[in-house]
This record gives C-alpha cells, sequence and structure tokens, in this order.
C-alpha cells in the first residue's frame, strides 16, 4: 500500500477525476479500438452518459474519431478510433556515433525522419539537431511535443543532460534551450530510460501488460531502466538504473566508461564481446570488424564469433540473475544491437540466468528480446512525449 505523498499528492477534485477518467477513456480507445461507447462503459464501469461526455470532449480535441461498425441486425454500432495523425511528436535520439530525429503520430508511426553525425562539440551538436527539428515543425505543423534521449545521467525535473561520459559533456540544459527555441513542451531522459518507457507504450502486446520490467540496453556501454508500477524508476536526480556499473568479477576483457575492469558493463557491452573476439582472431583490426559485422559473422558460422557472443550472453544473464533477485520483476527485456544475436544466445542467457538464481529460491523472471529493432532508442524518444500524452498523471 502506498504511502500518500503530501507534497505531490493530487487531492480529489472534480476536474482532477475528470481529467483521469479522460485519460482512462482515451487509454481504451488506444488500446483496445475500434471500441464503442457500451464496451467502455461495461469494462470501466463509468456510467454511459459519463463516457458519452468524455468522447465528445475526445472528439473536439481531434484525439479519436467515429466510425460504423457491422450490423448484425438492427442498427450498425458506432466504433471509436484514435485518430493517430491528429498529433505529431518529435523525437531525437542522440547517440554516440549518429543523432536521428524522427516526427511520429500518436500510435508511434514514423513518418519522417533524419540521421547524421553527432558532432562531438556540444554547441555544434546542438545547433544541427535544432535545425532539423525546426524543419519537421514546419512541414508538420500540428506537432505536439519534443522527446529526446542522450546517452548519459539526465535530471528528469530539468531536463538537463547532467554528464555524457562518451563526449564527457556536462550540464547540457537541452529541454530548456530546446523549448525556449521552438515554445513546445520538451521531455528529456536518458537513453536506457526511454527505451524502457518505448517498450512500455509500443513494444510487444505481452510486455505492454507487464507493470514491473527491466530493459537491458547493451550497446558501446550497458544501461538499464527499470518500470516499476508502470513508469521509469528515476531515483534521485535521474540516477537509478546504473546497473551497468555494478561489480561482476575480475579481469575484464575492456575497462568501463569510468576505467573499472569490475563492472558489468566492461563483461557484457558490445566493447566487451569485440575484444573477446579480437582475442580468438588477433589478425582482425579494428577496421575491419564492428558489432554487427561480428553478429554476421557468428550467423555465417564463423566459431569465434559465436564464442565471443556466447561468452557475453553468460555474463548478461549473470547480472540479470542479480537484478531478478534483487528487483524481482516480471520480465526482463534485452535490447540494442545484441538482440539481433538472440537465437545464437538466448539458451545460454536463460540457463545462466536460472543456474544463477537457483539460491535465492525465486522463480527466475522470463527475458525476452526486444522488438522495436535498430529503433529501439528513437521509439523511447517518442514515448517521452507519447507517456505525457497518455499517461495517468494530471498536467503540473
Ligand atoms: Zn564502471
Amino acid at each position: 500500500m502506498r504511502r500518500i505523498n503530501l507534497k505531490k499528492a493530487n487531492v480529489a477534485r472534480a476536474d482532477t477525476i475528470r481529467y483521469i477518467n479522460r485519460q482512462i477513456v482515451l487509454n481504451y480507445v488506444r488500446e483496445k479500438e475500434p471500441i464503442s461507447r457500451a464496451e467502455i462503459s461495461h469494462e470501466t464501469l463509468l456510467q454511459r452518459s459519463t463516457v458519452s461526455l468524455i468522447v465528445d470532449e475526445l472528439k473536439t480535441q481531434g484525439l479519436i474519431y467515429e466510425t460504423e461498425g457491422e450490423s448484425t441486425g438492427g442498427r450498425p454500432p458506432s466504433l471509436l478510433r484514435l485518430r493517430a495523425a491528429g498529433y505529431m511528436t518529435i523525437g531525437a535520439d542522440v547517440g554516440t556515433a549518429q543523432t536521428t530525429v524522427a516526427v511520429a503520430d500518436l500510435v508511434g508511426r514514423v513518418v519522417d525522419k533524419e540521421v547524421f553525425e553527432t558532432n562531438p562539440d556540444v554547441t555544434v551538436a546542438y545547433r544541427r539537431l535544432l535545425l532539423c527539428i525546426q524543419k519537421f515543425i514546419k512541414t508538420y505543423p500540428n506537432v505536439e511535443g519534443i522527446g529526446a534521449c542522450v546517452p548519459g545521467l539526465v535530471d528528469p525535473e530539468t531536463g538537463t543532460a547532467l554528464f555524457i561520459p562518451h563526449f564527457k559533456w556536462r550540464n547540457w540544459a537541452i529541454a530548456n534551450d530546446l523549448h525556449e527555441a521552438t515554445g513546445l513542451p520538451v521531455t528529456v531522459d536518458n537513453d536506457a530510460n526511454a527505451a524502457a518507457l518505448a517498450e512500455l507504450w509500443l513494444g510487444r502486446p505481452e510486455i505492454r501488460d507487464v507493470r514491473d520490467f527491466i530493459l537491458v540496453l547493451v550497446e558501446e556501454g550497458l544501461g538499464t531502466g527499470i518500470i516499476f508500477d508502470g513508469q521509469v524508476y528515476q531515483g534521485v536526480a535521474g540516477a537509478a538504473g546504473e546497473f551497468g556499473h555494478m561489480t561482476i568479477g575480475n579481469g575484464a576483457p575492456v575497462a568501463c566508461a569510468a576505467g573499472s575492469e569490475h563492472c558489468w558493463e566492461a563483461f557484457a557491452s558490445e566493447r566487451a564481446t569485440l575484444a573477446r573476439y579480437k582475442q580468438r582472431r588477433p589478425s582482425v583490426t579494428d577496421s575491419e570488424i564492428t558489432f554487427n559485422k561480428l553478429i554476421d559473422n557468428a550467423f555465417a558460422r564463423d566459431q569465434a564469433a559465436k564464442e565471443a557472443l556466447l561468452e557475453t550472453a553468460r555474463y548478461l544473464g549473470l547480472g540479470i540473475s542479480n537484478l531478478t533477485k534483487g528487483l524481482s520483476p516480471e520480465a526482463v527485456i534485452l535490447a540494442g544491437d545484441i538482440a539481433r544475436a538472440w537465437p545464437l544466445i538466448s539458451d545460454e542467457l536463460r540457463s545462466t540466468v536460472a543456474e544463477n538464481i537457483l539460491c535465492s529460491g525465486l522463480p527466475s523472471a522470463p527475458v525476452f528480446a526486444s522488438t522495436l529493432g535498430d529503433d529501439t532508442r528513437l521509439m523511447g524518444a517518442l514515448s517521452l512525449v507519447l507517456a505525457r500524452k497518455f499517461a495517468s498523471v494530471v498536467p503540473a
């Protein structure tokens, strides 16, 4: 049972209740379209007249529309659908190599996209990002908001990127700068948190119904996003979920971003897998191999690539078993390009989790590969806007 937070309590004023009911009806249409007023009323126990009032409001706001269902004799029922193109969202994934900016509709369908290199100079990188966003705002006039994710620590209250290790950027007020330049609401979060949010709002159906899960984002580094009770668990100043730096052992094949050879990231990131491959194939130079190439090689029966991936899978399994013991999630999702190697690594990873969780007496949480593909972080950036639109929290 949750203790009421008196600092953040939404007193149940009539308008609070109306807002929450509106969000419930909106989410019913989003998840279960096409759906009739009667079905919503039956499932929510809201009165028919209340549902009708809310439906009228949502129609006026251009969020939903009505179609005619099939007649089973008598008058055909009127069914409600989400007007997906009614509002547009802009998502920006600022990555260590590339920045991707996209425009999507309310169900996360991307309608336009641009990819460019991320300049290591933050001023130049921001200018390029803003230019692209402004171009999209001009082309799509009904943009509702902007979401952006970055590979580093973000203060969730202010949307300031506190530290981005890859570029050594500090205190980049990205949300504030974008808001001042565009006038639109801007939400910024860490990439692993955003990717977890994407699974929650846009992921596979079996995950959308789960309220407690952990997303493990394997890239150059390794990050985790924790979804707790249907929202991102942020911790103090957004610093929760830094499990990439939990201690796993000694003598990792690479050092983590902060220089330690004991961290999970040092054992299970893309860099760790590449280092394992190069130990087995010393003649291969850096320019000849990328992580994606390594996965392709493994599928093409390159034994060294397969072994490197399997060793990484074992370390992923070790870390996931530790997280499971501590947080007992309903599911764990593996995201990043490594998800493509799932058919090669899933048995090893799952059996490592199962072996290492035995002593706790806990059941082992199911581990899935993300189905959001290459664009998990971009979908995360878009979800930051969708979450605002569809979440139950009354906006401040
Ligand atoms: Zn570390």
